[in-house]
């Protein structure tokens, strides 16, 4: 087969069989796909042989870039011995080993790895261990949950439930538990109407009286630490982290942090948590843990919660939750070869200067006539769409301003994807300073050519 019918074949098979997550599948079926067969580094490969830069990570997930030969080889050898037995009454080297490396560079007294295979479902476990821990406790009332405005901790009922982006949850609202909302500390549009910093964090103290005021009935909060990420990649100001982690102590409720999109190294440190010295109670990981290669997803505990479930089968104290896949082997060797060369290439020291490269290129970028915020939190970037400048007023929904951006990058070469009239750029944490240049380039030229 030549290769445009190759092309065709692909495409017709996936018009007529495949339904795409998050896509107005009308819109799909008319417009012609890209066709993604290869990558490499920070690049992909279209059917044709065209390469684009990665620019968000092949969704948030990519972290050492395609091809990596170390995530590469660790998968091989370990498909040469088994690629899955089950942790449901048996264990393996690398579900354990795994978990050990991850007790280590997990923040202070998270000690308990719990696998699953996707974030959602990280943030699952995350939800029913923090609400049987209190059953367990005898302190029955609290069945609860406290969460942000604007937050996203996933697809499952759960997750939405805990969610807090009305365009993506609104229809399902018949379907979720109730839970507690907490201002987003989103200060470019604060629903407070107050100014950053004169405003001395007011958002906080708003989620402390909520949280006060339901105590009783509150088993846990869920945030994304440092960067709301789905909701519209929305920086909290520093402090508020940390202020989060004081009222859930002062309020004895448990405190769920979701690194699922920040975790390994995407702010610029292993975990967000971090740059506030902030440890919570349960952590959920997925996204980057395996280098962007295998799904898998690890919720971690205290060791104050786990005991919590220790007692005698007939207690009926376990933790009755499982997935077919928990701990694939394959998942976990990729993740702990992931993990081996944030070790041996120094990734974290190296995104400094990229880093900083980052945020100067994007400074040029405030200065357009509709750039109204840009926020950066290491690797990850949000750079929001504004109709009026002046007033902060939005594109409205059906200019898809964000997407015509994006589509404007590809014809120059960049992959990237928006987030309503926010465009997003997650790059591979590898992306050498050039390619970063070329990312922040085009980006420019094609919100310039879009909105000017
Ligand atoms: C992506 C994401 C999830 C959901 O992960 P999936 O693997 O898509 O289920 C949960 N929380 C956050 C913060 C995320 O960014």
């Amino acid at each position: 087969m030549n290769i445009r019918s190759y092309r065709s074949h692909i495409e017709n098979l996936d018009k007529k069989h495949l339904w795409h997550p998050f896509t107005q599948m009308k819109e799909w079926s008319e417009e012609s796909p890209l066709i993604i067969t290869d990558g490499r580094g920070s690049f992909l490969k279209d059917i044709y042989g065209k390469w684009y830069i990665d620019g968000v990570s092949s969704l948030w997930v990519t972290v050492h870039g395609h091809r990596k030969k170390e995530i590469d080889d660790a998968i091989k050898g370990q498909i040469d011995r088994i690629s899955h037995s089950t942790l449901l009454g048996l264990t393996h080297p690398p579900a354990a080993e795994l978990a050990g490396v991850l007790a280590k560079i997990a923040p202070a007294g998270l000690s308990k790895v719990f696998y699953s295979d996707n974030g959602s479902t990280s943030v699952e476990i995350g939800l029913k261990m923090a609400y049987q821990y209190w059953q367990h406790k005898g302190i029955k009332s609290k069945t609860k949950f406290v969460s942000l405005n604007n937050a996203y901790h996933g697809d499952t009922i759960g997750a939405v439930s805990v969610g807090g982006i009305d365009l993506f949850h609104n229809i399902f609202s018949p379907l979720l538990f109730k839970s507690y909302k907490i201002p987003s500390p989103y200060c470019y549009h604060c629903e407070l109407g107050k100014k950053y910093p004169s405003c001395r964090l007011f958002c906080l103290k708003e989620a402390e009286k909520i949280i006060k005021k339901h105590k009783r009935e509150i088993a846990a909060l869920i945030i994304e630490p440092l960067m709301q990420g789905a909701g519209g990649m929305i920086a909290s100001p520093p402090g508020y982290l940390k202020g989060i982690k004081k009222i859930c102590a002062s309020y004895d409720i448990l405190m769920i942090a979701d690194e699922v999109a920040t975790g390994f190294g995407r702010t610029g440190k292993m975990f967000a948590c971090e740059h506030e010295d902030v440890s919570p109670d349960i952590l959920c990981l997925a996204k980057g843990i395996t280098g962007g290669y295998l799904p898998l997803a690890a919720t971690i505990a205290t060791e104050k919660i786990y005991s919590s479930f220790l007692g005698n089968y007939s207690e009926l104290k376990t933790f009755f939750h499982g997935h077919t896949y928990t701990g694939n082997q394959l998942a976990c060797a990729a993740a702990i070869a992931n993990l081996n060369v944030f070790k041996k290439e120094k990734t974290l020291q190296k995104l400094v200067r990229k880093t900083e490269l980052l945020k100067k290129e994007l400074q040029k970028m405030s200065v357009f006539k509709h750039v109204g915020d840009i926020r950066q939190k290491g690797f990850m970037v949000g750079i929001e769409l504004v109709k009026d400048k002046k007033t902060g007023g939005p594109y409205p929904l059906e200019d898809k301003i964000g997407w015509r951006v994006c589509y404007a990058a590809r014809e120059k070469g960049l992959i990237i994807r928006p987030l309503g009239n926010v465009i997003v750029l997650m790059p591979p944490l590898t992306i050498s300073l050039q390619e970063l240049k070329s990312l922040t380039r085009i980006t420019a030229e094609a919100i310039k050519d879009i909105t000017e």
